[in-house]
């Protein structure tokens, strides 16, 4: 099974995603993941990125392109993947279509998740992670246990630097710009499937992205 998951920043992608890959025991390959791992371990690529990532701007296609290119390459890819956080622009979508050509692969569907922007804002802001293991939670919506301490292992929670209001708003004008034409990009390709996240609980939103990519 490989799917994409598209929708804006604070959409709860990543949230849905760590079900997901449970349901479907395949992979989550999440670019902001992979490239926040770049910018801690102070790899070429990590420098780079990091004045677009906290700009809330986006990295350059061909550095994206090239990450993704390798990444699905690895073995754990064999029976599918999801991909969530790209592709963010109709360059990296076309790229991503030639790989699939190239190695033979088939996209099982395009889940758009949508969300109110108030919404979306509330989320962002709210968003906290663990230093040390990566869980994420958020004070408005999915509070810890006890404040600023992760659940999971006890490290401490922190916000991220493209969560800041400021860089939230560039965030959101970047979606609407560059990879909000990928809806009627995939739309009439006939393989985007709606999913409304605006309202639910995380388990009903991940039946609804299920049921979505199950249907015909
Ligand atoms: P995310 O965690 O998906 O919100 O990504 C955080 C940041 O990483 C984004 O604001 C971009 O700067 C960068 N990024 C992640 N994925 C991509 C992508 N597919 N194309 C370009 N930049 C990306």
């Amino acid at each position: 099974m490989i799917f994409i998951l598209l929708g804006p920043p604070g959409a709860g992608k990543g949230t849905y995603s760590q079900k997901l890959i449970d349901i479907y025991k395949i992979p989550q390959i999440s670019t902001g993941d992979i490239l926040r791992a770049s910018v801690k371990a102070g790899t070429p690529i990590g420098i780079k990125a990091k004045e677009y990532m906290d700009k809330g701007a986006l990295v350059p296609d061909e550095v994206i392109i090239g990450i993704v290119e390798e990444r699905i390459k690895e073995n754990d890819c064999k029976n599918g993947f999801l991909l969530d956080g790209f592709p963010r622009t109709v360059a990296q979508a076309d790229a991503l279509g030639e790989l699939f050509v190239k190695n033979k692969l088939n996209l099982k569907g395009v889940i758009n998740i949508i969300v109110d922007k108030d919404v979306l804002f509330k989320r962002l802001t709210g968003r906290r992670m663990c230093k040390a293991c990566g869980a994420g939670f958020n004070v408005n919506t999915m509070p810890p246990k006890k404040d600023g301490v992760c659940d999971a292992c006890g490290g401490e929670l922190f916000q991220r630097n493209d969560d800041k209001p400021e860089t939230i708003e560039n965030r959101l004008v970047v979606y609407d710009k560059q990879t909000a034409p990928l809806i009627d990009y995939y739309k009439s390709r006939k393989v985007l499937k709606d999913v409304n996240a605006s309202n639910g609980s995380v388990d009903e939103i991940v039946a609804k992205i299920k049921a979505a990519l199950e249907s015909k």
